[in-house]
């Protein structure tokens, strides 16, 4: 077994703080080749509480792509929590997807975490189920296990959604055309609230399976989201689609979604809004999660999360409202409130 803070040190040919997305306070190595675990965990700031933030379970094409996904990923924590307002710093674990996932890798993780000593604090993320993260709770008390926080990021950017189209468009959202990237636990849950509350959802999943038990005669399956004609298209898939070529097939004003780290880099936030399309960041709508996994740890109960979902759409409006007034995108509206680095 190898244990390593690797925060000050070459490992894996690389030094680690010469990284160029390392502001972290500790970044850790984890390997137990018994049972194929390789795993990084990145604690990116803890002024406000230990660091959260989920574990990704992911294949890598080296490990320095490895390395710069938890780097990034962390950092977006510290930035979601202050967002969410709760009282957590940032961080992130990934496992190498080099070796089929088992119990026996899933309980080493365990010990992963529990030789941190709660400076760091594990959920669910890609690849990493909600049943795992039950099972991980076996073996160590710093995972979160309470709820899958997917239908809570759900409502706080539905609320965030009523709220930028009733901003820009000045309307409610019945008749109102939204186009959702992915139909899992976020995309699919936002596709209901949106239905229900009468808008006319478009839904696109590469999991074809996933749109085919919709039932709702509101929500439409498409082939492509993303160049659906529409008031606002909210990406609930992968990062990074939001790129010089793709920008150019949007047919929407609004975007607002749960898929973190979408820009696949800051220029196209300008390129955007040259475009006149408002772009509302996802680290200011999708903490709907972390607040969801908290709430038993910071004894909330059912009135107090729902008001606190309420208030990431309400923060969101706030940004909205600066950006119009300055002529500037949301992202340079929230300039450096959110994070200093
Ligand atoms: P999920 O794995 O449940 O669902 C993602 C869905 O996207 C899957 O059904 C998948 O088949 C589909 N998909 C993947 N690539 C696609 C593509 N190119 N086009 C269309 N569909 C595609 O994940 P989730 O929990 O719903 O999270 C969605 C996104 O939101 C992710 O980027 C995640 O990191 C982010 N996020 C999730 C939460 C949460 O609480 N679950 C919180 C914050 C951010």
């Amino acid at each position: 077994m190898i244990y390593k803070d690797i925060t000050h040190t070459i490992f894996s040919d690389i030094e680690t703080s010469s990284h160029s997305d390392f502001n972290h306070e500790k970044v850790f190595y984890y390997e137990d080749a018994k049972v194929g675990l390789k795993s990084l965990i990145a604690v990116h700031d803890t002024t406000k509480g230990p660091g959260i933030g989920g574990c990704r379970y992911k294949a890598y094409r080296s490990y320095v792509e490895g390395l710069t996904d938890v780097l990034r990923l962390s950092k977006g924590m510290t930035e979601k929590n202050i967002a969410a307002n709760i009282p957590f710093g940032g961080g992130k674990a990934i496992i190498f997807l080099e070796n089929r996932k088992s119990k026996k890798m899933l309980e080493s993780f365990a010990n992963f975490l529990n030789l941190l000593d709660g400076m760091y604090i594990s959920a669910q993320d890609i690849g990493i189920s909600h049943e795992d993260t039950k099972f991980i709770r076996k073996f160590t008390p710093y995972i979160f296990d309470n709820v899958d926080p997917g239908p809570y990021t759900a409502k706080g950017i539905f609320y965030s959604i009523e709220a930028a189209i009733k901003f820009y468009y000045q309307s409610d959202l019945v008749g109102r055309k939204i186009s959702i990237q992915g139909a899992g636990s976020v995309g699919l849950k936002l596709a209901y609230h949106l239905s229900n509350s009468g808008a006319i959802v478009y839904i696109q999943d590469i999991d074809t399976k996933k749109v085919q038990s919709i039932t709702s005669k509101n929500i439409i399956p498409v082939k492509n989201a993303l160049i659906q004609e529409c008031d606002l298209f909210a990406p609930c898939a992968v990062g990074g689609i939001l790129n010089d070529t793709s920008i150019n097939e949007l047919k929407c004003k609004i975007i607002a979604g749960g898929a973190n780290n979408q820009l696949s880099n800051k220029t196209i936030d300008t390129k955007l809004y040259q475009l006149g399309i408002n772009y509302i960041p996802d680290v200011l709508i999708n903490s709907g999660g972390v607040i969801g996994l908290t709430q038993d740890y910071l004894n909330k109960n059912d009135l107090e999360i729902e008001s606190d979902l309420v208030a990431i759409a309400d923060r969101a409006l706030e940004y909205m409202k600066i950006a119009k007034k300055e002529s500037k995108t949301v992202l340079d509206a929230m300039g450096g409130l959110f994070f200093k680095g």
